[in-house]
């Protein structure tokens, strides 16, 4: 993850091929690069080729990659992360305030407590839990 103080064109780089198995061929390496956010929202709808070039022009210097890529594809979220802007508690307190009136309702996904795959499955557990022990 690159601080927005770095000035850089990408948010981040995960090594996916290092997380998650067969995600890239015998010696090779699977990355994805994250591009735009609420910052620079802009940059994501950069063309197709001035996009992979920028990646490739910071990955160059950040990680000193040598070669051009084998396959490059670009997929294109808009409004793709929720944004939990100063008073968000306020706002959980107030929705679960109102749920109250709405037994049979139940709210959750990464809009509310936390973003990240970690966030959403703990959450919805929590959730699944919720309604079992409602019936
Ligand atoms: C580009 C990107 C990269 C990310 N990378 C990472 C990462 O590396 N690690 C990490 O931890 N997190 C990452 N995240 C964050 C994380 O993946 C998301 O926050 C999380 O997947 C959101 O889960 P969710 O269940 O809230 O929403 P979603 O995963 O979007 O699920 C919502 C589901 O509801 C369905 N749906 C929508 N409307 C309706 C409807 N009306 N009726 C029925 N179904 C409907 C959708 O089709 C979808 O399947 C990333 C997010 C983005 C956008």
């Amino acid at each position: 993850m690159i601080p927005h103080i770095e000035g850089r064109k990408i948010l981040g780089t995960l090594w996916d091929s290092s997380i998650f198995p067969n995600r890239a061929p015998e010696g090779h390496v699977l990355l994805r690069s994250m591009v735009g956010g609420a910052k620079s929202p802009e940059l994501a709808m950069l063309k197709d080729n001035t996009l992979i070039n920028t990646v490739f022009d910071e990955l160059r210097h950040i990680i000193s990659l040598k070669t051009d890529p084998e396959v490059a594809r670009i997929y294109r979220w808009e409004k793709a992360i929720p944004q939990y802007v100063i008073g968000h508690g306020e706002k959980l307190r107030f929705i679960d305030e109102k749920l109250k009136s709405h037994p049979d309702l139940y709210l959750t996904g990464n809009a509310y407590r936390g973003i990240g795959m970690n966030d959403c499955i703990e959450n919805s557990y929590k959730i699944a839990d919720k309604i079992l022990n409602s019936l």
